[in-house]
């Protein structure tokens, strides 16, 4: 996973926590919120009940005082009536009705005589008549006085409704009571309740019901909301160092185990570039241990000769001691080539190393119908270069176009030709062989490409290598006229000091 997918992953799943922990707190709020105004409508449902609990008592001992004497004693009644009122601010009236009275008269004008007359009518024995009046603002509680067993005064209580669910016990923030007679509907347009209870009294069917404004979702406070942003935004960054560092630590492991590869493979290369390296030597050292062989056998056979002169073994004993020199030459280069010293530089010039080259190429004769020759411009051109790793260079590339006009049918002609071009030098090595395949012109100076059985393709990769040490540059294509050309550029003594001293 990238590390942007894997951020984006890790942002969208902290807003959805924001998220889920908004929603947490605002179910826990309602939950609370539902609990401390069932709590509050419990208080407040208590405080009623003993309130209305008090009205009977009140009615009861009013009653009473009505019935001491005949008839009534008002005046004392009126006394206990304003003790009351005034210890009960709730109770707004207590009026005394005189039922025999036509029509029924208030003794003491609190009340409409009507009214209460009407509600004594339908109060049998000992029982309360409970009404809303005013509106549904206050209550009148009517007793029947059984003076004499007739029962010709009725007792009125006026309580006012809004003092009688008022309390002390602060409501929960937007919670609203409401106190109604219980055979009424609630009052229309009222947010459904989220208490509701009927007040324990046998004589005052009342009930109370708790509601709330408080929003169904709360939203959590500003603080809230940024210390959970940023807990959120604390755990995410955390998160991803987590992941960030375990997938450095996988990184690191299959780094490893790619490198432990690597240290395999580069092993297993040098193993085998030491086998090629073999073969290479082995390439470079064929051509004059096969010249040394041949003149060594020549020799053997002119020392059997009989009356041999001595004099006539010194050609055959130079051209092994050429050779051998030689063999020991390339080794010598080979191993500082392979070690990357420095080249021995000198002041070479390029028509004489040809003529040596091809000297060197004929020592063993050359198969039948075959030629080589060097052309020269009659120039002298001088390079700066290491004598000997030119020489291979040139060798290469005139075994390679021997090599290539063996398989000519007609012409086996391979020519050197050597010549100045402005300030370069110029050796091409031209044969009349086949060619070069397409695969071969595009791969010639890759290591180890090869179309002989016996090759090894190391030549042609050394020759480019050495031309680009001197300075120059090396080339090889199909001529115009068919066969192969491989040459290369040199800049001129002078020219490669001046340039060497301008680096
Ligand atoms: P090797 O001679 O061991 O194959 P080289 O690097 O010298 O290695 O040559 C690589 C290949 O280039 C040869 O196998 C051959 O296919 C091609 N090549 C080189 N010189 C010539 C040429 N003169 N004519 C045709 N093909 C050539």
């Amino acid at each position: 996973m990238t590390g942007r997918r894997r951020r984006s992953i890790i942002l969208l799943s902290g807003i959805a926590v924001l998220g889920l922990v908004c929603v947490l707190y605002s179910l826990l709020q309602r939950r609370q919120a539902a609990a401390e105004l069932a709590s509050a409508g419990q208080t407040l449902h208590r405080l009623i009940s003993q309130r209305a609990d008090q009205h009977d008592a009140h009615l009861t001992s009013l009653s009473a005082l009505v019935q001491a004497a005949d008839p009534a004693p008002i005046a004392t009644v009126e006394q206990v009536a304003a003790s009351i009122t005034r210890f009960y601010p709730r109770i707004v009236g207590i009026d005394v009705i005189d039922l025999a009275a036509t029509p029924p008269a208030s003794l003491l004008d609190a009340s409409d005589p009507a009214i209460v007359a009407a509600e004594a009518a339908q109060a049998s024995g000992a029982s309360v008549r409970t009404r809303a009046i005013d509106d549904g603002s206050k209550l009148l509680l009517v007793k029947r006085a059984l003076t004499d067993g007739v029962g010709h005064y009725a007792i009125a209580l006026i309580v006012d409704i809004a003092r009688l669910s008022a309390s002390d016990v602060a409501l929960p923030e937007g919670a609203t009571a409401t106190l109604r007679l219980a055979s009424e509907p609630p009052p229309a347009g009222n947010k459904a309740s989220a208490f509701s209870a009927e007040i324990a009294s046998r004589t005052q069917p009342l009930r109370l019901d708790l509601a709330s404004t408080a929003p169904r979702w709360p939203v959590p406070p500003l603080g809230f909301l940024l210390l959970a942003a940023l807990l959120t935004a604390l755990g995410g960054v955390l998160i991803e160092r987590l992941l960030d560092a375990r997938s450095k630590a996988n990184d690191a492991a299959r780094k490893a185990a790619l490198a432990a590869q690597d240290a395999r493979l580069a092993h297993a290369g040098r193993v085998n570039a030491m086998g090629e390296l073999a073969s290479g030597i082995a390439h470079e050292l064929t051509q004059p241990l096969t010249a040394i062989l041949s003149h060594a056998q020549a020799g053997q056979r002119l020392v059997q000769r009989p009356g041999m002169e001595p004099a006539t073994l010194a050609p055959a004993l130079d051209a092994i001691a050429r050779n051998a020199k030689r063999a020991g030459e390339i080794l010598g280069r080979l191993r500082a080539w392979i070690s990357k010293s420095e080249p021995d530089l000198e002041i070479v010039d390029l028509a004489e190393l040809a003529r040596e080259v091809a000297h060197l190429l004929t020592t063993g004769a050359l198969p039948d119908g075959t030629s080589l020759k060097v052309e020269s411009d009659g120039s002298r051109p001088l390079v700066r270069a290491d004598r000997v790793q030119l020489e291979q260079v040139v060798f290469n590339l005139g075994r390679n176009a021997l090599d290539a006009v063996a398989e000519a049918k007609s012409e086996r002609i391979v020519t050197i030709a050597v010549a100045m071009q402005g300030a370069e030098a110029l050796l091409s090595v031209a044969d009349t062989g086949p060619g070069l395949s397409s695969e071969a012109e595009a791969r010639l100076f890759e290591p180890f490409f090869t179309t002989k059985p016996e090759g090894l393709g190391l030549g042609l990769a050394l020759c480019n290598r050495l031309i680009e040490r001197f300075g120059g540059t090396l080339e090889g294509r199909n001529a115009a006229v068919g066969g192969a050309v491989f040459s290369f550029h040199l800049p001129l003594a002078a020219e490669a000091i001046r340039r060497e001293a301008a680096e």
